[in-house]
């Protein structure tokens, strides 16, 4: 990839997973029509989808997942001293995501109720932020690959990358998606950052926050038009806290 006549210095990009379900890292692999040329701004130095490679030395280091053992702790720590730039990959890293959920649940009641009497260590879900220093956060669930192909060519140009400010409303207007919340669902989509030109309200669902907070979310005002509509406080929270990315503060 040349970009008018200077060939950049490819990173090695090392990805890791933590507790999430790798739909993230899947992502980053499909597509053939471009992985090729995605891969090619790149040195892969771990991506086991992908690749066999498996080296310690990296730039960039792409953690997909939230931190739910010690272990994964401890290797979150040693990532970030060998990386010299750390990206959260989905929502789950960026904000504990789906694994967040476990944590309003009793631990010892939930270990035994998963794991019966085989009892596994399991500490409270956290985002990596909640950890050490994230240089760059991808939210979604899972990311959208063109924008993580975006914002790796903005790494490598060392350039900031700023994401959509607009909800996710906007996307739904653009495209003239008939409005979930008009046909009575729930949709947090006046909340959500856009980008995902509005995947669940095009595929008929409300939106559930994966992408975190808009710029400047009207949460009061939100809550008000949930509650007129006959939504409970329980449901909108439940809601709200569904991706750990959205105030739940009603
Ligand atoms: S953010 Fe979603 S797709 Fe990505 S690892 Fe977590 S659960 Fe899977
Ligand atoms: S479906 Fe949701 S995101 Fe789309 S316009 Fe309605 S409230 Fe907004
Ligand atoms: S509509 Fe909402 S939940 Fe669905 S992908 Fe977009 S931001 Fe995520």
């Amino acid at each position: 990839m040349n970009y008018l006549g200077i060939k950049p210095v490819r990173p090695r990009v090392a990805i890791f997973g933590f507790t999430g379900c790798e739909g993230c890292q899947l992502q980053l692999a499909n597509g053939e029509e471009d992985l090729a040329e995605f891969l090619s701004a790149m040195r892969i130095a771990r991506f086991r989808e992908l690749s066999s490679a498996d080296e310690e030395a990296y730039d960039i280091a792409l953690v997909e997942g939230a931190v739910t053992r010690g272990d994964e702790e401890e290797r979150l720590l040693e990532i970030r001293d060998r990386a010299r730039v750390l990206v959260a990959l989905g929502s789950c890293a960026c904000y504990g995501g789906v694994p967040r959920l476990k944590n309003c649940f009793d631990p010892v009641e939930m270990n035994h109720e998963v794991y019966g009497c085989h009892p596994r260590e399991s500490l409270p879900t956290r985002s990596l932020r909640e950890i050490v220093t994230v240089d760059q956060e991808i939210p979604g669930c899972p990311v959208a690959k063109v924008e993580v192909e975006r914002i790796i060519q903005h790494l490598i140009w060392g350039l900031p990358y700023r994401f959509p400010a607009y909800p996710v409303c906007l996307e739904c207007k653009q495209r003239y998606i008939l409005c979930r919340f008009e046909q009575g669902e729930l949709c947090l989509g006046p909340l959500t950052r856009g980008g995902c030109l509005a995947t669940c309200p095009r595929g008929g669902l409300g939106c559930w926050g994966c992408r975190g907070p808009a710029a400047e979310p009207n949460y009061g005002e939100f809550i008000a038009i949930a509650r007129q509509r006959g939504f409970t406080l329980r449901e909108i929270k439940e809601r709200l806290s569904f991706f750990g990315g959205l105030e739940v503060t009603p």
